[in-house]
């Protein structure tokens, strides 16, 4: 039987990235304490107030492969903004 993972990781964007309060890229705590590593940091491609949702400065860090998740918290305790929510 084939268990497939129900864990849900999410970052609240109007907080950490997008251009809001933190620049992903000066915290990225949240990527240093996952050991899975599944934490991605990237440009983002969202639509802007000031419609240049192509900024290059303009970056977030988004949860891939939740299935490879431990559940071991470290990233939802280590975020300095508690934006991070796990849940399975
Ligand atoms: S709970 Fe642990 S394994 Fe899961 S995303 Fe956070 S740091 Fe990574
Ligand atoms: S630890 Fe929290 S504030 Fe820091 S980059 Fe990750 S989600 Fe953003």
């Amino acid at each position: 039987m084939i268990v497939l993972s129900k864990t849900k990781i999410k970052i609240d964007y109007s907080i950490c990235g997008d251009g809001n309060k933190i620049d992903p890229r000066e915290c990225a705590i949240c990527m240093k304490v996952c050991e899975p590593a599944l934490f991605l940091l990237h440009q983002s491609l969202e639509k802007f107030e000031n419609d240049n949702q192509y900024d290059p400065q303009i970056w977030r860090i988004t949860p891939l492969y939740p299935s490879l998740c431990t559940h071991c918290m470290k990233c939802v305790e280590g975020c300095p903004e508690k934006v991070i929510t796990v849940t399975w």
